[in-house]
């Protein structure tokens, strides 16, 4: 009698065990599907507007672009002449505007921090490295305002601008004032094909602009203010200079292109310092490791890279 109570126990817990098995599985074999069910919808409702944006962002590209340029891809070299400005050659115009310096602050009115920010205008070119190596040396970062060469050769150097923490402005595509300054649909098609061909090349989305001559430039047909909304709708900022190298003044030297920099920085608290990093400015990488150095060695001085917090300097108002 005792023994078959003890058994009927047994049974009994072995029961209830076997009871809450099945109710742990069945409720497991419920749960784990409807989890991973939910957390898979989501990523493929991400996915999805994902690839919406990326198909009509490559059919505005399309519509704009045809097959000139090619989105999907590796960059192509493209050696066509009429794409490549004709640095090597001198072949840029070289009317950039005066700035007048008569209105700077006086040096003892500057209080704080000066920021001096070292800009080069339309590279790449056969310095571009030099003046990375020198930037490099010094430990100065810098923000160099490019133009569109497709060429092969030039492709390291955009990638070595950013990889090297300084910043990629624009600086037009082509750098030709006749037709970027045409018309406003002229220009908003150099914009986007320099702005594409470098996020193709570095992977950067540039959103700071230099206009070739300055915004104060004399050439522009189009009235500069109808440029800047435009730039404005991109996202863009543009940058001036209020301290000019004057490289590309006839008869400078590398004596000259240092005295308009290093003489002129202690009149402002906020230096935008013009440069050019082209074939045939080779003074200005001359100049550059004792501006880089004199610079240095002012008080409470800084070089630094343009970036977001940058107060523009712009001389069209
Ligand atoms: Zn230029």
């Amino acid at each position: 009698m005792l023994d078959r109570s003890r058994k009927k126990k047994v049974y009994s817990k072995k029961i209830k065990r076997l009871r809450r098995g099945i109710v742990i599985t069945v409720v497991a074999a419920c749960l784990i599907p409807t989890c991973i069910c939910v957390i898979l919808s989501v990523r493929y409702d991400r996915l999805n507007a994902k690839y919406k944006q990326s198909t009509a962002d490559l059919e505005w590209y399309r519509q704009r672009y045809g097959s000139e340029l090619s989105i999907l891809s590796a960059v192509q070299p493209d050696v066509n002449e009429d794409n490549v400005p004709d640095a090597e050659a001198g072949g840029f115009e070289q009317d950039y505007a005066d700035v007048d310096t008569s209105g700077a602050l006086n040096p003892e009115d500057i209080e704080g921090t000066r920021y001096v920010y070292l800009t080069f205008d339309d590279g790449p070119s056969i310095y571009t490295e030099e003046i990375l190596d020198i930037l490099k040396e010094n430990d100065v970062k810098a923000t160099f305002f490019v133009c569109g060469k497709p060429d092969a050769k030039y492709v390291d150097a955009y990638k070595r601008i950013v990889d090297e923490g300084h910043t990629l402005g624009m600086h037009s595509y082509s750098h030709k004032y006749g037709e970027i300054y045409s018309s406003l649909d002229s220009f908003k098609e150099d914009f986007d094909k320099l702005r594409i061909f470098l996020y193709e090349t570095t992977g950067v989305w540039a959103k700071y602009y230099r206009f070739p001559g300055g915004s104060s430039n004399a050439v522009s047909k189009v009235d500069i203010k109808e440029l800047e909304n435009f730039l404005e709708g991109t996202d863009a900022t543009f940058y001036d200079w209020n301290i000019s190298a004057k490289d590309d003044k006839a008869g400078n030297t590398k004596e000259s292109i240092y005295a308009n920099i290093v003489d002129n920085v202690p009149k402002f608290k906020h230096c935008i310092v013009l440069m050019h990093d082209a074939a045939d400015k080779r003074s200005t990488v001359d100049a550059l490791p004792d501006i880089i150095r004199d610079i240095k060695a002012m008080d409470d001085t800084v070089i630094v890279p343009i970036t977001d917090n940058t107060l523009p300097v712009q001389h069209i108002k």
